[in-house]
This record gives C-alpha cells, sequence and structure tokens, in this order.
C-alpha cells in the first residue's frame, strides 16, 4: 500500500515538472513518504529527517514534506523535532502535494494539512488513480487500490487510526483504470486493501462481492494475471474459492495472515477467527485450488505470550507448512490497546522467539522449493535480474504462485515462458526456458 501511496506521490510531483534524481543533494523537493505498522520504520524516518536538516542548511530552496502514516498520527513530533521539514500531510491529503509544494516554494512558511482520517460511509478517496509511468513506457505490473482504512481494528494495528474507516472504491472507478491500464500494456494487476477481500460494503452502487469484482476484471482484454492482498481469513467465502478455482486469471497465490498459532493470544488480538477456522479456510484453499501457494504474516512476542503459547505457532507452522511468511517480533505502537498492556515481552526473548520462527519457516520454504525443482511453471518475464553472475545475464519472472525465477535466454519483458525449475533456494528458482 506504502508504495503505490508513493507512486501517486511521484505522479503527482510530475504534473509539476519535477522528475525523480538519484540523490538527495540533486533534489529540489524531497517527499517522505512514512510508516507507522512498526517502530524501526518510525525511528529510521526520524533519523532520515535529521540528516535532511544539513541538506537544508547547504540549499535553503530545498522543500521537505512529510506524509503517510507516522505524518498523520506524529506531527505535533515531528514539527517539533524537525523544524526544517516545510510541510505535513495526512494520509487522506494525498492530491493535495501540487498545490502544497507550490505553496511552500513560494511563501517559505510552515505548512499543515491534517483532517481527520474518513469516517465510516465518507467519501472513497480524494486520491485520482492515474498510472503516468514514463512515456512510452509499458508498465507490466500495476497495483490498483480498491479499499481504504479498516474496521477490523486488531489491537496491535495502528492502521485504523491512521487510515481511517473501511471505504471501498466504486467498481466502475476500478475498472476503468484497469481497462486503461490494460490498454498501454499493463498485463498483472495486484489488487490492494488492508482487507482485500471484504470489499464492496457500503457502496453507493449497492454490495459488490469481491468474487463479483474479480470475474469483472477477468473480462478486460490484456490483463493476464490478478493477484490481490491482504485478504483477511474470515472473510473468505465459498465464491472466492470458487473464484481462485475456475477462474484462470486468479492467480494461485494466496496471502493468508494467521498472525498466531494460539487461540488465547488471537482473541487478545482481536483476531476474529480461531486456529481451526484459520485452518479450516487453508486446507479448502489448498484442495480446492491446485498448485496454490499459501504465504502468512507472524507476530510473536505479543503482550502476556507465554512460552506454550508460542510454541504453538510453531507447531501450527509445522502443520500447514506455508510457502514463505512475513515474520516479526510484536512492536508496540501507541495509541493501541496492545501497546498499553503492561505484561510486554523482553526484547531478548522476543528476538530469541522471532529468530526460532525464522529458522523453522527458512527450512519448510527450503524443502517445498525443492519439492518443486524439476517442474515447469508459467512465468512473466520482468526483465533483468538484480544480481548477475559472472558471464551470465539473467532474467527475472514470477511463476502463478509468485515465486521468483531467475534465467538465461532471449526474452523480453512481458513474454509469457515456460520455465523448469533446475536449483531451489530460499528466495526462489534457477530455471531453465523451456518454450
Ligand atoms: S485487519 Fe487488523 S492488522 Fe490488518 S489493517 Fe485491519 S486492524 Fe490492522
Amino acid at each position: 500500500m506504502n508504495v503505490e501511496d508513493s507512486e501517486q506521490m511521484e505522479r503527482f510531483l510530475q504534473d509539476l515538472g519535477l522528475r525523480r534524481v538519484e540523490r538527495d543533494e540533486e533534489a529540489d523537493v524531497i517527499l517522505l513518504n512514512t510508516c507507522s505498522v512498526r517502530k524501526k520504520p518510525e525511528d529510521k524516518a526520524f533519523s532520515y529527517l535529521g540528516e535532511l536538516r544539513k541538506l537544508k542548511e547547504q540549499k535553503p530552496s530545498l522543500v521537505i514534506g512529510v506524509c503517510g502514516c507516522m505524518a498523520q498520527l506524529r506531527h505535533e513530533e515531528i514539527r517539533r523535532r524537525c523544524p526544517h521539514v516545510d510541510f505535513i500531510i495526512g494520509t487522506a491529503q494525498v492530491a493535495q502535494i501540487p498545490a502544497l509544494v507550490r505553496e511552500a516554494r513560494q511563501k517559505r512558511r510552515f505548512l499543515l494539512r491534517m483532517d481527520l482520517p474518513p469516517r465510516k460511509g465518507a467519501i472513497v478517496t480524494d486520491v485520482p488513480q492515474r498510472h503516468l509511468g514514463q512515456p512510452g513506457a509499458v508498465k507490466l505490473k500495476a497495483f490498483v487500490p480498491i479499499q481504504y482504512g479498516c474496521d477490523k481494528f486488531c489491537t496491535f494495528c495502528i492502521v485504523p487510526t491512521t487510515r481511517g474507516r473501511e471505504r471501498s472504491r466504486s467498481t466502475q472507478d476500478i475498472l476503468e483504470e484497469i481497462r486503461a491500464l490494460a490498454e498501454r500494456g499493463t498485463k498483472e494487476i495486484t489488487l490492494l486493501g488492508q482487507t482485500v477481500n471484504s470489499y464492496g460494503k457500503n457502496l453507493l452502487e449497492g454490495k459488490v462481492p469481491f468474487a463479483k469484482l474479480l470475474l469483472a476484471i477477468a473480462e478486460i482484454p490484456g490483463i493476464e494475471r490478478i493477484r490481490y492482498t491482504s485478504p483477511y481469513p474470515r472473510d473468505y467465502r465459498d465464491d472466492l474459492i470458487r473464484v481462485h478455482r475456475e477462474c484462470p486469471k486468479v492467480m494461485p497465490h494466496v496471502h493468508l495472515p494467521l498472525q498466531s498459532g494460539n487461540d488465547k493470544v488471537l482473541k487478545e488480538m482481536r483476531r476474529l477467527y480461531t486456529v481451526d477456522e484459520f485452518k479450516a479456510v487453508y486446507w479448502r484453499l489448498r484442495e480446492e485450488v491446485p498448485d496454490i501457494a499459501i504465504t502468512t504474516d507472524l507476530i510473536v512476542g505479543f503482550p502476556g505470550e507465554t512460552e506454550e503459547e508460542f510454541q504453538d505457532t510453531l507447531k501450527v507452522v509445522e502443520e500447514l507448512r506455508f510457502d514463505s511468511a512475513f515474520m516479526f517480533a510484536y512492536s508496540p505502537r501507541p495509541g493501541t490497546k496492545a501497546a498499553d498492556r503492561e505484561d510486554q515481552i523482553p526484547k531478548a526473548t522476543k528476538r530469541r522467539r522471532l529468530g526460532e520462527l525464522i529458522e523453522l519457516q527458512n527450512r519448510i520454504t527450503c524443502e517445498i522449493n525443492a519439492e518443486q525443482v524439476g517442474r515447469t511453471y508459467e512465468v512473466m518475464v520482468e526483465g533483468p535480474a538484480e544480481r548477475q553472475p559472472v558471464g551470465a545475464q539473467l532474467w527475472k519472472g514470477l511463476t502463478r504462485q509468485g515465486k521468483t525465477v531467475h534465467f538465461e535466454g532471449g526474452v523480453s519483458p512481458g513474454d509469457m515462458i515456460s520455465v523448469t525449475t533446475v536449483e531451489s533456494h530460499l528466495w526462489g528458482f534457477l530455471g531453465r526456458i523451456v518454450s
């Protein structure tokens, strides 16, 4: 979501005739898009803003803006600690960026645009979605936000505070945007939402089930691959599983956030499912969607998590064998219920538990990938691989399951090819083109 927001911001800056530069020293405007999901990115943002102070002293015409969730939440502190910042905006004011940059350049006084995040049922978004890109450049893959905010209020999460209540974009707007993308050459889209599969409530046009939206997108000529992230486990319904099974354009990859393998912890996290309910969705997807990859999110060291409860998470991970996982030590977010609890887990314990979990999951990922060596996958070529071994020119692409494959060959971005995997790694595969 944050990456997509940054792209939107870049498009607004392009409207002002600005273009991206490689180094801070070359910039006339620096916009820092912040994240509040954990403490570490917030610390990094403050440290980066500290570095920018010197740059601003050397180049007083530089305009520095701060936006994103941390700006929404901690704007007073940013203002106090970073007086060299020219403007701060909240998560709902992205469309105001061009006007703010213009004003900051002319008037040289601090500007703040900080409405509360939109309430339930309020306007969808004030950000017109556009995908300009470079003239003539084809954007093979695009993110398309379809839902903003969240109504779930997990006790560890700050998103409902920073991004407001759940709002869905109109189906018509989404389809128009994707049609325009397809006409410009986009082949793969990823639909974005905090709980993306609960899309479609409170729309003026009436309730539109997420599964129906997927089918409508699949009708758009040129769109070959549809992904989405992140779904909420409890909101998986029969029609969505059916679409996965029957619609070849909906990719067999689901990122299904578990968070904990213990019912008491899940309840205290206010995740609205039990471990058994999660497993029921998980096994249905595995059984009904051939070759599906399922990945997850896990948090260790939630307040009050005992050693036994942590072991429950390890047991569930061992049993379910996710293809991969994003794993984190719990990070208290001021303003959330869990952050106020007194039974916080010591840092060293959290670190140790995280290490054990990562070791287990990495072993499972390596085993699963090793089992998939020698199989042939459809891969969409994306471009040259980031790391090139001496003497080879490797390309990279994703399988339908969302796994990375590197391979040699005379291909072009956007080609759909068949690749047989010859070597497995934690990150994916080396492969050989077969057609
Ligand atoms: S579902 Fe929970 S974790 Fe996800 S965005 Fe909503 S409140 Fe946060």
